[in-house]
């Protein structure tokens, strides 16, 4: 069969925005453009607000990307040099670098193969005493056993802070990504669940010092205007994408259902023992589906195979952070990360976005179960 470059099933396809969406993106673009004011204005102000909101916790602070992020929330609470920051090596390195950029030293736990989440047992293996944080990074848009992890982080005298780029609007046990320890961190690349045209990022908390601090180191540690009791970055959310995420941002709950909506469908329709699918969510607000990975022995075939039949994919993550060449000397589970690199050579990611048709969906089904 063959399948015009326009049929194409893809794992992102924003040439496929609702109308609606696009018109009103253009109006807020003319709307910034006529305000004159184009770095923390009245925009910020709106979508930090929204933002905070939609993810359920008193405070948000727009910064410049995901990555900045990390390194603002963790100096933010005095996570620094000498300290120690557990997180995963399956995970986009920007997890990894952002505790690096904070001057911590990260240190790689194992996954739970059933998740591709950090494991606990690996996790208490790597605890020393210069262990301050742990970071559990909320992988595919999973939010999962987060009440063990708070329960980790007690007992052990160390923070919990959360890596939520791809877990917008995910909420576990009624408690929201972001909100179970000091922050969560989030990214707006234009491939997130909420994506900016272009970078952005923001730092969610429920502690309002954290988020004072925030708003300084971002902004190169100003306190009010030429005061800079901090050394800061320059990492401000400018107004063009703030004004534009509060559009898309309109858009993301029904996005976000129709995510889930495909991912039942694979749940029930993908049946091939030559594929392996993840462990469903134990409840559906857990898991927002950023993305939908399978797992197989072939999966260079089976990208091959969906590639014949117009369906992109694409590997989340073929190299394990500890595999990088800046990362070959990294602090890591003494028993080794065998999930991790397990994991690495199996999974592929298959499209999963909202701008899927049922045919698209159907179509994917029916080419993974015709895999030999
Ligand atoms: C995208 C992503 C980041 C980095 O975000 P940027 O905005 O690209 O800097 C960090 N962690 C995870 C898990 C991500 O998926």
């Amino acid at each position: 069969m063959s399948v015009s470059v326009s049929e194409k099933v893809l794992i992102n396809d924003f040439r496929r925005d609702p109308e609606e969406l696009i018109t009103s993106q253009v109006a807020a673009v003319e709307r910034v453009l006529r305000s004159g004011q184009y770095v923390l204005g009245p925009e910020v102000v709106d979508f930090e607000k929204k933002w905070a909101d939609y993810s359920g916790v008193p405070f948000s602070v727009g910064v410049g990307n995901g990555l900045d992020a990390i390194e603002i929330g963790l100096r933010a609470i005095g996570v620094g040099v000498g300290d120690e920051v557990i997180t995963t090596g399956m995970t986009a390195i920007a997890s990894v670098l952002g505790i690096t950029r904070a001057g911590a030293t990260p240190v790689l736990a194992d996954i739970d193969p059933r998740t591709a989440l950090l494991d606990p047992e690996s996790s208490a293996r790597c605890i020393t005493s210069r262990t301050r944080a742990i970071m559990p990074v909320h992988l595919y848009g999973q939010v999962r056993g987060m009440d063990g992890w708070r329960r980790f982080c007690s007992d052990h005298g160390i923070f919990l802070v959360e890596d939520c780029a791809q877990a917008h609007g995910a909420v576990e046990s009624d408690t929201p990504a972001g909100a179970f320890g000091e922050w969560g961190a989030c990214s707006f690349y234009p491939t997130k669940n909420l994506g900016a045209v272009g970078d952005g990022g923001a730092l969610n908390t429920t502690c309002e010092s954290t988020a004072l601090t925030a708003r300084k180191l971002r902004n190169y540690g100003q306190s009010e205007r030429y005061h800079h009791p901090l050394l800061g970055l320059n990492s401000r959310l400018d107004e063009l994408q703030a004004a534009l995420l509060s559009e898309r941002l309109k858009f993301l709950p029904q996005f976000t259902e129709r995510r889930k909506g495909i991912a039942s469908a694979y749940y029930s329709g993908i049946s091939t023992e030559k594929v392996k699918l993840l462990d469903p969510p134990l409840e559906p607000s857990a898991h927002v589906h950023h993305l939908f990975v399978v797992l197989a022995i072939d999966r260079y075939k089976l990208g091959a195979h969906l590639a014949t039949r117009g369906i992109q994919t694409l590997i989340h993550y073929p190299i394990p952070v500890h595999y990088q060449q800046p990362y070959a000397k990294i602090i890591r589970d003494p028993e080794g990360l065998t999930a991790t690199e397990r994991h690495a050579t199996e999974c592929l990611s298959i499209p999963c976005h909202p701008n899927m048709t049922d045919e698209d969906v159907d179509h994917v089904i029916n080419s993974i179960n015709d895999f030999e």
